[in-house]
Formats: structure tokens, C-alpha cells, sequence
């Protein structure tokens, strides 16, 4: 699986340098509070998993499922719920838990659905952001890392479903995307 790999952009150690950073800024910004820290999901989850072990605060998770993609490498401007909330969102401080902003499609989508359902607060955490790709005005609260705008996986993303038990965030070889 590494062979397919062409380059390393930010290693594990850099990602979990970050999520300890990122987590003492929300153990501060959310103190005295309760907030539904909401991955998207999938690509979400492992980023969701190690930030959230390092934020000192009681809180609860939830998952939700929307899809623009469709397998490609490029959005399809077209976003659907997969799999909803099982939590109320009114008059709850939601911290969405993002993978990556490409577009910005799915998170201006998720923003405006969680006003719309009276949330009392709407905050925006992602590990990457990829502000070449933006068409949707979205901006995220807390980001972890910019990136060019190339196609990444590991760490949650996935290209076909593959690479996203990988450790760190890289690039594949083009020959990958041949086959
Ligand atoms: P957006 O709606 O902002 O265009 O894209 C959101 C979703 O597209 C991300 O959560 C992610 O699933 C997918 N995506 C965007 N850029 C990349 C990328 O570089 N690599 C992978 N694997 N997925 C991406
Ligand atoms: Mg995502
Ligand atoms: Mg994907």
C-alpha cells in the first residue's frame, strides 16, 4: 500500500503535534459548555478520534453521512444526506468535525442545515483546507493544515474507498489513478 504512495505531505507526528494543539484551544473555547461535536462522515472519523481525545471537556458525538462525490476525484456540486443525526440540534453549540474543505460545498450545506434546525452555536473544525478549490463562501473556525490543491489520501480520505487507514496525509503515484 506505501508503494502506491508518491509522497508524504504531512507525516503522523505532524498530525498529532496538531490535534493536541487543536484540542487545548477547544478545551478553552469550550469550557462551561456541552457542545454535539458532529463528524462527517467517513473521512472524518480518525481526525475526530485522535482531536477529541485531547479536548479536556465533557461533550457529546454524533455522526452524520453526506455525499458530493461519488468515487471521483472532483465534487459533483450535489450534496445529499446519507445518514442523519440521532441528536437534537436546537439550542445545542455544534462543532462539526470536517476531514478536509475543498469546494466548501458540503460544509456551507451542513451550516445552513444546523441553523435551520436552531442550533445555538455553529463552530467549523477541519484538518485540511484546500482554499484553491473553494466555490461555496465557507470559512472554517479552527483549520489544521493548508494544502496546494492536489488530491490527498490517508488519515480518513479515501481514493475508491482505499487508503484511508494510512497514518499520515499523502499523494499517490499517477499510475494509481490508472487502473
Ligand atoms: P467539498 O464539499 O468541500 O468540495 O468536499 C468535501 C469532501 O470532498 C471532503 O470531506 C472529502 O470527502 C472530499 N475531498 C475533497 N478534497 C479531497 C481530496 O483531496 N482527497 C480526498 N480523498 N477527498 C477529498
Ligand atoms: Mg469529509
Ligand atoms: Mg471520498
Amino acid at each position: 500500500m506505501h508503494s502506491e504512495i508518491e509522497k508524504v505531505l504531512i507525516s503522523e507526528e505532524e498530525i498529532q503535534e496538531k490535534c493536541k494543539e487543536m484540542g487545548a484551544h477547544l478545551t478553552e473555547e469550550y469550557k462551561d459548555r456541552f457542545p454535539l461535536a458532529v463528524g462527517v462522515l467517513k473521512g472524518a472519523t480518525p481526525f475526530m478520534a485522535d482531536l477529541l481525545k485531547r479536548v479536556e471537556i465533557h461533550l457529546e458525538m454524533d455522526f452524520m453521512d453526506v455525499s458530493s462525490y461519488h468515487g471521483g476525484t472532483r465534487s459533483s456540486g450535489e450534496v445529499k444526506i446519507v445518514k442523519d443525526l440521532d441528536t437534537k440540534v436546537e439550542g445545542r453549540d455544534i462543532l462539526i468535525i470536517e476531514d478536509i474543505i475543498d469546494s466548501g460545498l458540503t460544509l456551507s450545506y451542513l451550516v445552513d442545515l444546523f441553523k435551520y434546525r436552531q442550533a445555538n452555536s455553529i463552530k467549523v473544525v477541519t484538518l485540511l483546507d484546500k482554499p484553491a478549490g473553494r466555490t461555496a463562501y465557507i470559512k472554517a473556525d479552527t483549520i489544521g493544515f493548508e494544502i496546494p490543491d492536489e488530491f490527498v489520501v490517508g488519515y480518513g480520505l479515501d481514493y475508491q474507498e482505499k487508503y484511508r487507514n494510512l497514518p499520515y496525509i499523502g499523494i499517490l503515484k499517477p499510475e494509481v489513478y490508472g487502473g
